[in-house]
């Protein structure tokens, strides 16, 4: 299979480099990417460029009724987009329909769009002056994804950008790009006009073209914090506005009085769900007084029985991790924290998976992990618990606060004091009360705080409709009663 570009609606030739795809339940090459020149970039560039005089006059109810056709195609193909996703990200098939539905809340929310463009006014801000907001489309915008949300992701930002009236150029990850080229077909047929949506695949090369071209407006980034501040710093230095949204070391804190059995299952589910390849997986147990030996006899036997295989097979609970190389890092961490003395509860390497041999690791749990240490400090974005002990709530609180990353945390507890005051004082961007991924829906924002953001914005919601609009103000007078001579003092209000 080749992976090649989609640039005014169709199909390009492959590039001259290209990378090769993997099944990651398998282990085995599926096929190739090509990875976008510089050329090729700017084709999509000016594709874009070309379709946005169009499309931006085209009325936004009509630009809604494309994302109604678009949502309703979705759901119609929501089986084989799963299915696209699992066999080159590796998810559970029902964890890749969850990601395929966050993202399809976007799309109904983008649906909305005539509402949520319309302006401010003042009738009368002067004695016969009208003063009104217009937001406007930005023009070319583009969107760079990372490996783990091949269309969840995307979805966070094409929606509202092109309901919004501009045109885009999205770079997904060379590792699962085929889900998001079948999303541009889809697009096309719901009658989104050619050129309007366009996808490059590729890597640095293509990506700096997108940071750097004049045509391009604005820049969604979501990866890697080393990235993101890349990504941030070139494309402002640019000139262009940006949202970049980095990596995370999210902690879930239980409380002495938590519901265990309750904090337990959404341990599971947070820390392991898709192989912890998850921005808001929470990779730390914040124990708080008396409850980590409950928590780990209560942990321990689950996570040692995790059916993991291949997420194709009905009933895994964790697929693969994404290729051999993360693999490799994230083992490699497992035997970092044993070195540096955290007790390895239960070992995940050598797991015998279920359906393929390809890029598996079980369940790993930490215990007695400490602040100094490189599993405490470093995002590992794998299926790797580490359970943290501390002896009071401003302790917890205190760690979750001095940690480089903000991007999500929860706090499980039944004394609502306690939660009032922890959504108060914690320095991270999204908060769960008894909730272990607090992702906020589509009519809300998404985004973290200190190095797991960079930029004013949020994504999606409010923030997105934002981000992919600027703003004009228009004083308007109309001549009847109009004095005969120019005035040159300051206007002001009379
Ligand atoms: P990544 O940073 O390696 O890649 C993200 C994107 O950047 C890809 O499209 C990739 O092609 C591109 N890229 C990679 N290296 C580049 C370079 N040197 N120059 C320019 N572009 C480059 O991230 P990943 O491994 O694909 O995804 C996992 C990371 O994404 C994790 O850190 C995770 O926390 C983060 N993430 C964050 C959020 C969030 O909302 N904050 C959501 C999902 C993922």
């Amino acid at each position: 299979m080749s992976v090649t570009h989609y640039i005014d609606g169709k199909y390009t030739a492959a590039s001259e480099r290209t990378q090769s795809l993997f099944n990651p339940a398998t282990g085995k090459a599926s096929g190739e990417v090509s990875l976008a020149s510089v050329s090729e970039t700017e084709a999509a560039i000016a594709s874009a460029k070309a379709a946005f005089p169009a499309w931006s006059e085209t009325s936004p109810l009509r630009r809604a009724r494309v994302m109604f056709k678009f949502k309703a195609l979705v759901e119609e193909h929501i089986d084989e987009l799963a299915a696209l996703i699992t066999k080159e990200h590796g998810k559970v098939l029902d964890d890749a329909k969850g990601e395929l539905t966050r993202g399809l809340e976007v799309v109904e929310f983008a649906c909305g769009i005539p509402h949520l463009l319309k302006g401010e006014m003042t009738e009368q801000i002067g004695s016969g002056i009208d003063a009104w907001s217009l937001n406007q489309p930005l023009g070319v915008v583009t969107g760079i994804s990372p490996f783990n949300f091949p269309i969840m992701v995307p979805m966070w930002m094409f929606p509202i950008a092109i309901a919004c009236g501009n045109t885009f150029v999205m770079k997904p990850s060379e590792k699962d790009p085929s889900s998001t080229l079948r999303i541009a077909e889809l697009l096309t047929e719901a009658g989104l006009p050619d050129g309007v949506f366009n996808v490059v695949n590729g890597d640095k090369e293509a990506v700096d073209v997108l940071l750097t071209h004049p045509d391009v407006q604005a820049v969604s980034f979501v990866g890697s914090t080393p990235i993101a501040e890349y990504i941030y710093s070139t494309a402002s230095a640019h000139g262009k506005r940006v949202q970049a949204l980095g990596g995370a070391k999210n902690h879930m804190v239980v409380m002495p009085d938590a519901d265990l059995d309750q904090a337990v299952a959404a341990l599971m589910g947070a820390a392991y769900g898709s192989a912890g390849e998850r921005c808001m997986a929470i990779s730390v147990a914040v124990a708080v007084g008396n409850v980590a030996d409950t928590l780990i006899e209560k942990l321990t036997p689950k996570v040692k029985e995790l059916r993991v295989g291949n997420g194709e097979i009905e009933g895994m609970e964790m697929g693969p991790l994404v290729t051999a190389e993360h693999l490799k890092k994230v083992e490699g961490y497992v035997a970092t924290g044993v070195a540096e003395g955290a007790t390895l509860v239960v070992d995940g390497r050598g797991v015998t998976p279920e359906g393929g041999d390809g890029f598996f690791l079980g369940g790993c749990l930490f215990d007695n992990v400490t602040e100094d240490m490189t599993i405490y400090r470093d995002e590992i974005f794998g299926p790797v618990l580490a359970i943290v002990r501390v002896p009071d709530y401003a302790t917890a609180v205190q760690l979750i606060n001095d940690h480089e990353f903000g991007n999500g945390t929860a706090i499980f507890t039944q004394n609502g004091d306690a939660a009032r005051q922890f959504c108060h004082e914690i320095q991270v961007g999204m908060v769960g009360v008894n909730v272990p991924i607090p992702v906020p829906m589509a009519f809300h924002s998404f985004g973290g705080w200190k190095r797991s953001l960079f930029g004013p914005l949020h994504m999606h919601g409010p923030d997105g409709v934002r981000f992919y609009t600027r703003r004009k103000a228009i004083t308007a007078r109309w001549p009847t009663g109009i004095r005969a001579n120019a005035d040159f003092v300051m206007p002001t209000m009379k």
